[in-house]
């Protein structure tokens, strides 16, 4: 068998002519930029999440920044974020003014609330909370931190659309909420896009400017110096299609996630991600299936060698590892030894019953 990480041709092959057919009718109507498919995409966000408003965006970074700018944050701020994650949470960060501040991980690889607070000076303006992996921190600890020390908090929710925690989505606990979608992610388009959710009309309103060179929507007004940061109208017609699928998807990522729970749960050389149902609080979307493995290195090398894709999260590194970037993560900390151990399964919705079994039991064997 033969199973990649990630099937990209998949994305468009599997629905092609569906595809096709919006695509076709979108170019048909000159509709590129800001269009209807656009408006139709935010309303349908807003109204799966929740949420007042929804935004379409550039990509999932340029929505973190304008998040960021939106909200306030600025020169001298500082903002408390999990070193595992992505390059671009610290940069969106960096790329408002503000500086970033790295904390740990918890055991589900998700930021730890004791950390946070830890962390907080008379300077932090905001907590920026990683939902990784398609999976929502506990936001009931880190709300009572942020309300307690008067800061804000801006979600970069970009692997979590559709994860819940205490039946609240993802992106909406804050000032403002992020999300991508790189093809990769769960609700991949062809090419980049993103979006930010805010129940706040002030903050719609700026992110609204901002994206659109700081002109006014109704009078065409230049109000601010803005960004080109819009969410293209053809990936918006792409993404109202696969929203018709959403549910399905998320379900059988939950089914493939249960599979890897029931027959890998046995082993104690390895660490898995919280299963579908192991606890109420929590309702995960698995964008990924990240586990701890002894021996990771000679696991990762031995499903090579049966034809099987994995990938160490962000090249392996959490962000204080990168001695270039120069941040700080004081230790003993959990992140280290994560990252020492740390491995993403293959997860995607046409992943087969039968492929993931093969995967399972080549891992059982390798132990
Ligand atoms: C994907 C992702 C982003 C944003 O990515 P873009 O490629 O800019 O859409 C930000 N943070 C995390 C954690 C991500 O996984």
């Amino acid at each position: 068998m033969k199973i990649p990480f990630f099937n990209y041709p998949s994305l468009f092959n599997q629905r092609k002519e569906e595809y096709l057919e919006v695509i076709t009718d979108a170019l048909d109507r000159g509709a590129f930029i800001m269009q209807k498919d656009l408006i139709e995409f935010e309303e349908r966000l807003s109204s799966l999440l929740g949420v007042k408003y929804a935004i379409g965006m550039a990509d999932g970074t340029m929505s973190l920044i304008i998040a960021l700018r939106a909200s306030g944050v600025g020169n001298d701020d500082e903002v408390i974020l999990p070193s595992h994650t992505f390059a671009a949470s610290a940069a969106s960060i960096v790329h408002v003014g503000a500086k970033p501040l790295l904390v740990d991980c918890g055991k589900d690889h998700l930021i730890d609330p004791q950390s946070i607070q830890k962390a907080i000076t008379d300077k932090t303006k905001a907590i920026m909370p990683v939902q990784l992996n398609g999976r929502t921190a506990d936001m009931d600890s880190i709300q009572r931190i942020a309300k307690k020390n008067n800061i804000i908090i801006v979600e970069d929710s970009c692997q979590a659309l559709g994860s819940k925690f205490n039946n609240q989505f993802a992106g909406t606990f804050g000032a403002a909420g992020t999300f991508s979608f790189f093809p990769a992610k769960t609700l991949g388009c062809f090419g980049d896009g993103g979006a930010i959710v805010t129940n706040s009309q002030k903050i719609a309103e700026k992110v609204r400017l901002l994206r659109d060179h700081g002109r006014d929507e109704n009078d065409g007004k230049v109000k601010s110096f803005g960004y080109n940061s819009r969410l293209d109208n053809v990936q918006a017609a792409v993404l109202n299609l696969k929203l018709n699928y959403y549910t399905e998807d998320i379900n059988r990522r939950r089914a493939i996630a249960k599979i890897y729970d029931e027959m890998l749960k046995g082993l104690d050389s390895l660490d898995l991600p919280p299963g579908p149902s192991s606890n109420e609080k929590n309702y995960d979307i698995y964008q990924n299936y990240e586990i701890e493995a002894d021996d990771r290195d000679g696991l990762q090398n031995f499903l090579d060698s049966k034809g099987i894709g994995t990938i160490r999260q962000w090249g392996g590194y959490a962000l204080h590892q990168f001695e270039d970037l120069n941040l700080k993560l004081d230790g003993p900390n959990y992140t280290d030894e994560m990252t020492k151990r740390f491995l993403l399964l293959p997860m995607h919705p046409l992943l087969t019953d039968d492929e993931v079994k093969y995967i399972c039991d080549q891992i059982i064997k390798f132990y």
